[in-house]
């Protein structure tokens, strides 16, 4: 981040403008509105004052800025449109102390000016620290959209109550859950909808029931959310939803970085993953956990890579909460195998090429695969490999003493759907081979069919990630459901 994003207090502040140009007018306009006083510099001012020309907090001196008239600014611009004249102002400004904005002049821009959506009190600033102004415009345009300017109304209106729900509801989660149940219930609706007097009533109402529900704390439940294979843009909008709501994360290594920053900056987080063989926390204990946490009150997520209920261990974690009666959901996710296929461009079933597709682990007992070799090596099917990466020399060993065609084609695809991906493709007398020299760290998924070989046709489609490079979790911000992307096939 190249800029400290803060909303900066200028009621009654003086703020110094130079320049009577159309860019000098809206700097001035914006700070008028935020209850600055403005001087403006300039020796005339242009047609676009007119309208801000009698507010009370504006003067007009058409003398050149100097050191003393500036002295006590909290702000300067710098919009004459005229190099030597912002300079001028940007080194007074310096010497003072005082933070200065060149217009279109990044390297003599102390702060810049965001692209905004005013619901007052409501107001979303966006910014893309300069790199594209426009880019911040279309975002913002698409915020209009979304938000209906009657969300100022909203804001207002929680604005009113907020000091009798602290007074009535102690605890911070109680407040917080409070809020959320007027938010996105039929409270907000109602504001929203101009019937205010019946909204109070509603309130009013819901203020008193929850006082004293507060005296005995609320139960908590536990989110099972399925956050798919790394992609960030592949988790569902539920899942997004109960995400920014819950109060305690658990996560393990499968996680993406990306994902785990769409967790509420407050919620705590606590990783419970495994690495290797050494497991940090034994299932029972997560169970436990998680249901010694909603026991609390709390709202607790367990994020799993890919889908909770294949081989995520899922059930056995849910069984546990069901039998201490902790309310519980449970959010599917894109398996690896639907991740990783559709991003290396292998469909998993195909008219041509195989009718059934089926999931096994490669994960041995004790060292020893443990599979069902009869159904694995029928024709038309593609079988796909979880945790399949240490065993595979063991694997494609088995597969060929039990009569494959040494010719039968098998990908891996290390770090599915995350900008690291990679995939190797060859056959399964090969393929050990290929991965060892490929150096795969895992996570990795093994792909055995004749649909591999539709992968050199099919790649090129094959949908880019917004995962995992520094920055790019911006993306991510899109799965607000008012900006739905699609990736665009890469053509070249
Ligand atoms: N519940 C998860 C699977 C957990 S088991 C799901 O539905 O996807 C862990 C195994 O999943 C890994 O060993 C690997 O085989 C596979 N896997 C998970 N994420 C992957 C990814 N991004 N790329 C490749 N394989 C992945």
């Amino acid at each position: 981040m190249d800029h400290l994003p803060i909303f900066f207090d200028v009621r009654g502040k003086y703020v110094a403008v130079v320049g009577g140009g159309t860019i000098a007018a809206r700097k001035t306009e914006m700070v008028l509105r935020a209850g600055g006083r403005v001087t403006v510099f300039a020796p005339e001012l242009g047609p676009d004052f007119l309208e801000i020309l009698r507010h009370d907090g504006l003067s007009h001196s058409s003398a050149p800025v100097s050191r003393e008239a500036l002295a006590g600014a909290v702000l300067a611009y710098g919009a004459s449109e005229d190099a030597a004249t912002d300079n001028h102002l940007f080194e007074l400004a310096r010497e003072l102390g005082i933070p200065a904005n060149i217009a279109d002049t990044p390297e003599k821009c102390d702060f810049i000016m965001p692209a905004i959506l005013d619901r007052d009190p409501l107001v979303v600033a966006i910014s893309s620290s300069g790199s594209s102004p426009i880019l911040a415009r279309i975002i913002k345009a698409r915020l209009e959209s979304v938000i209906p300017a009657a969300y100022g109304r909203l804001a207002r209106f929680v604005g009113r109550h907020r000091e009798k729900v602290s007074a009535a509801l102690k605890r911070g989660t109680d407040r917080r859950r409070f809020w959320e149940r007027v938010l996105e219930g039929p409270i907000a609706d109602l504001v929203l909808a101009g019937a205010d007097d019946q909204a109070e009533d509603e309130i009013a109402a819901l203020i008193a029931a929850s006082g004293k529900a507060a005296e005995a704390p609320m139960p908590g439940e536990v989110y099972l959310v399925g956050a798919g294979p790394g992609d960030p843009d592949l988790l569902t909008f539920k899942a997004l939803r109960l995400i920014q709501r819950a109060d305690v994360v658990l996560y393990d290594r499968l996680i993406d970085d990306c994902i785990l920053n769409l967790v509420r900056r407050d919620a705590e987080r606590i990783y419970v993953g495994k690495m290797n063989r050494d497991h940090t926390m034994p299932q029972e204990d997560i169970s436990k956990l998680m249901v010694r946490l909603a026991k609390e009150g709390r709202r607790v997520l367990r994020l799993k890579g890919g889908d909770p209920f294949i081989f995520g261990r899922g059930g056995e974690e849910i069984e546990e909460l069901a039998k201490e009666s902790i309310p519980f959901q449970v959010v599917p996710g894109i398996t690896a195998a639907s991740g990783c296929s559709a991003y290396a461009g292998i469909p998993l079933t195909h008219r041509d090429h195989a009718q059934a597709c089926i999931f096994v682990t490669g994960h041995g007992k004790n060292g020893k695969l443990d599979l069902d070799w009869k159904t694995l090596l029928q024709p038309h099917q593609t079988v796909v490999i979880y945790m399949g990466l240490s065993m595979l020399p063991e694997l494609s060993r088995e597969f060929l003493e039990r009569g494959a065609d040494a010719g039968l084609p098998v990908a891996v695809v290390d770090h599915g759907t995350r900008r690291t991906q990679r995939v190797v493709s060859g056959t399964i007398a090969d393929i050990a081979g290929k991965v060892a020299a490929a150096e795969f760290t895992g996570p990795s998924l093994v792909i055995i069919g004749s649909v591999v070989t539709l992968r050199d046709r099919l790649k090129w489609y094959a949908p880019e990630s917004s995962a995992s490079d520094e920055g790019d979790c911006l993306r991510t911000l899109s799965l607000d459901p008012i900006e739905i992307q699609t990736s665009e096939p890469e053509t070249a």
